[in-house]
């Protein structure tokens, strides 16, 4: 009876064991199942690696997963969690940013002309011929004129070159003056302290700018040498925003919007004869968005007239400005509607922390007007709608995480709605918006920012190269095949060169 008992004991334990061996095993395969699942999904999934590729890759992974594993013990030592100001100097140090800036990007889809290169390089443009100044009560102004300027200041216009020199102090002169050219501060938490207070000092930039960029020899120099910085930093087109504001001269003469149009058409072409592997630029051309009916009617007719005169060089229109504050796309549609007939359209929507308010609604209009991409798109994560829309459609989102952290919507780049976006495969390109406001590289500090803080632990060189792949195919080039050969070509010299340990 006794043996009985223990074999009907010993029986029970080892079904029970089983059994309980079965379901861990089953959790393990479906959590298995449930993590492919995600990984296959996300962005880049489909990219294949080479053999090469692979080695690359490890390389880039074993970087990258030592800032996370570090970040995930002390997170203060995590740098993109922090302010972009604090850590935008110190990343340029790490082995994986200097692999970053090395590779390929493919093109920028979304910046604002003025707004590209850094505050020394404007500094750089005051120490030019003929500018004058007016410093006022917290604030300055500038002119670039053959005699003293005629237009109102609060104290005296003075040339530049005196006002510096006769300051006793050049280097604190600059550095005061340099002050302008940013709103890269030490103390951004206590001071932009609100979204409006940070868009006010960003808009002052540019408006503090104006003196001095829309003379038209230095538009001229400014966009060449912008145009080198990113061929610097490995792009190799471009799709530039701009206002096309008029543009002056020393001899009295004002330029209209086309003429604008028209320097830039000619400084490009004269870019790409100096460098043939750059494949160009085109145009979208955003004026402001804070103005009425008819101010919009009229800049579709610019819009249009630039179209005719230098062909093929305009890819579309947008409305630019904060949209929190200026004035919603529904509020033009009659107009928009009509300029679709002629335009393509690419608008800046959802730029804002609002859900059901007219700046995330822009999205529902920028859709139906056909837009063919969407810049910002930060708060598409709130309208599953527009989301299945936009995958349908295939319409692009030009992500700019720096931006969306420096301007107030984001403070950890960790809860940037492009996390999500990359593991819907959401069609995403990465862009930069204003990297010389906040002295970013043009397009390295958005992609090392988004690899490392961003994008999921396990997103690999798949994600990079199908982020810069995808800035290609969403762009507007007729012959998307041959330069995307030729960025195949350089990707392949890239893998090669970080192999040989060239970074
Ligand atoms: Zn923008």
């Amino acid at each position: 009876m006794w043996l009985v008992i223990v074999y009907l004991l010993f029986g029970d334990a080892q079904l029970v064991l089983s059994t309980v061996s079965d379901r861990y095993e089953n959790v393990i395969n479906e959590r298995d199942t449930l993590f492919k699942k995600e990984i296959d999904m996300m962005l880049g999934s489909d990219i294949v690696l080479s053999d090469s590729e692979e080695k690359v890759n490890e390389i880039i992974i074993e970087l990258k997963h030592r800032e996370l594993d570090t970040g995930l013990l002390e997170p203060g030592q995590f740098n993109v969690s922090k302010h972009f100001f604090e850590y935008k100097e110190t990343i340029k140090e790490t082995n994986l940013f200097k692999i970053i800036k090395r590779m390929p990007k493919g093109a920028i889809l979304h910046a604002h002309d003025i707004a590209i290169l850094s505050p020394d390089y404007v500094l750089g443009l005051t120490y030019s011929e003929k500018l004058y100044v007016c410093f006022e009560e917290d604030d300055v102004r500038f002119l670039f004129s053959k005699d003293i300027p005629k237009d109102t200041c609060g104290t005296r216009w003075q040339l530049l070159r005196d006002a510096r020199f006769s300051s006793g102090n050049v280097e604190k002169f600059d550095a005061e003056l340099k002050k302008y050219f940013t709103i890269v501060i030490d103390n951004p938490e206590e001071v932009y302290t609100d979204i409006n207070i940070v868009w006010s000092i960003f808009q002052d930039y540019f408006v503090r700018f104006s003196g001095i960029i829309s003379y038209k020899p230095v538009w001229e120099k400014y966009f060449y040498d912008a145009l080198k910085a990113l061929r610097d930093d490995n792009i190799m087109y471009l799709e530039i925003r701009s206002t096309l504001p008029q543009l002056y001269d020393l001899e009295g003469n004002v330029f209209d919007s086309l003429a604008t149009a028209q320097s830039y058409k000619d400084v490009s072409d004269k870019f790409v004869i100096d460098y043939p592997d750059f494949y160009g630029v085109k145009l979208i051309y955003s004026p402001l968005r804070l103005v009425d009916y008819s101010t919009v009617k009229s800049y579709i007719e610019i819009a249009k007239n630039i179209d005719n005169k230098i062909p093929g060089f305009l890819a579309g229109f947008d409305l630019v400005g904060q949209e929190d504050l200026g004035a919603p796309i529904k509020y033009f549609l009659p107009q928009l509607v009509e300029a679709g007939k002629y335009l393509k359209f690419f608008f800046h929507a959802g730029e804002t922390n609002w859900n059901g308010m007219s700046p995330d609604e822009n999205i529902f209009d920028a859709i139906v007007l056909g837009t063919q991409r969407i810049g910002h798109g930060f708060a598409l994560a709130k309208h599953p709608v527009l989301i299945e829309e936009i995958k349908k459609r295939d319409i692009a989102i030009e992500v700019n995480v720096i931006s969306n952290a420096v301007l107030g919507l984001v403070k950890d780049v960790r809860n940037h709605p492009l996390s999500s976006y990359l593991a819907q495969n959401l069609p995403v390109v990465l862009s930069c918006d204003d990297p010389g406001a906040w002295e970013a590289d043009p397009l390295s500090h958005d992609f090392y920012v988004t690899f490392v803080g961003v994008a999921n632990r396990h997103a690999d060189l798949k994600l990079l190269k199908k982020l810069a792949l995808n800035s290609l195919y969403y762009s507007t080039l007729k012959d998307k095949d041959k330069i995307i050969h030729e960025f195949e070509i350089r990707w392949i010299r890239f893998i090669d060169s970080i192999l040989k340990g060239n970074y």
